[in-house]
């Protein structure tokens, strides 16, 4: 699936540089690097370049203050050149995240994370999604199951995935139940669920043993255990049970990277054409207006 959208971008990126004279441009925010989000850069510095994108790596030192960092994405927000902007988490714990999000342009905002973007998921209304999210519910779309009725469980609340994930469920008629840290009886929800959505971040949360044969498995946890990468869910045991099951690593990452270039495309457009004009790819999200800098 990946592949496929990479494809399609390559093609839409360089007609894109032929009218414009420059590619959609990805400026990636790294604030005092740490291992996790190394590895997830190399992924989408990679991916950028198979695609034709241009990926800026702004690279911000550990001891810089927050009002320094809100002033260099300014920057980049006034930047004609750069379409989208992410900022690689997890910040250094003194950073508060919010300063930081709401410093982007919600028109460059290309992984949705801006309270204008929150918003607009949450009202049904188009805007940038939040990668991995959206990432997990094309897995689904695109393998082709019907949605519609289906008892969803979410496992994690974070506002860049299960927060998310579970309004896009919401969107697809699913009927979804969110589970977290308090959640009491987690198993009970798990076992009554045809769709189980996983963005915890605890390696074997999920087992087999608490499927409901035939479920659907979507696996967005990366855990490092003993060097290696795995998700949230048990793989082994639980793809004797499940009707399906994304892998970790090679499911929704590598979704989620083509995506994210997705929505930098859509954003580019927005900010250089006029808005509304681009064909995006269904189920894209699109800013809400022309990309302006807030100037
Ligand atoms: P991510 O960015 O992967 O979504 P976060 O660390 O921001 O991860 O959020 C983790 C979420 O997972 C939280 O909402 C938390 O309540 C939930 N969670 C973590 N561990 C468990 C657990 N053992 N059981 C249920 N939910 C959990």
């Amino acid at each position: 699936m990946a592949a496929e959208i990479r494809g399609r971008l390559k093609i839409q990126v360089s007609s894109f540089r032929e009218r414009h004279g420059f590619p959609p441009t990805l400026a990636v925010v790294l604030i005092g690097a740490d291992a996790p989000s190394a590895v997830y850069l190399n992924q989408i510095v990679r991916s950028c370049r198979s695609t034709g994108v241009s990926g800026q790596v702004i690279e911000i030192g550990p001891r810089v203050t927050t009002a320094l960092i809100q002033r260099r994405i300014e920057e980049l927000n006034m930047d004609p050149m750069v379409s989208g902007i992410i900022v690689q988490m997890p910040l250094p714990s003194r950073i508060p995240l919010r300063a930081v999000i709401e410093a982007i342009d919600p028109g460059k905002d290309v992984d949705g994370l801006h309270p204008a973007n929150a918003g607009l998921l949450t009202l049904g209304y188009e805007g940038f999604l939040p990668a991995t999210a959206h990432a997990t519910v094309e897995i689904l779309k695109r393998s082709g199951y019907a949605l519609e009725g289906l008892d969803a469980v979410v496992i994690g609340r974070s506002n860049v995935v299960g927060r998310p994930a579970s309004l896009l469920l919401q969107r697809e008629h699913c009927t979804v139940t969110m589970c977290h840290r308090r959640t009491r009886d987690l198993p009970g929800h798990v076992r009554r669920a045809d769709l189980v959505v996983v963005a915890a971040g605890a390696p074997g949360l999920v087992t087999g043993a608490m499927l409901r044969p035939g479920a659907l498995v979507v696996d967005v946890g990366i855990n490092v255990v003993d060097g290696r990468i795995v998700g949230d869910v048990d793989f082994e045991s639980a793809r004797l049970v499940a009707a399906a099951i994304t892998p970790v690593p090679g499911g929704v990452g590598p979704l989620t990277n083509a995506i994210l270039l997705e929505h930098l495309l859509a954003a580019a457009r927005a900010q250089h054409e006029d808005a509304g004009q681009g064909a995006h790819a269904p189920g894209t999200g699109r800013p809400r207006a022309r990309a302006t800098s807030a100037a």
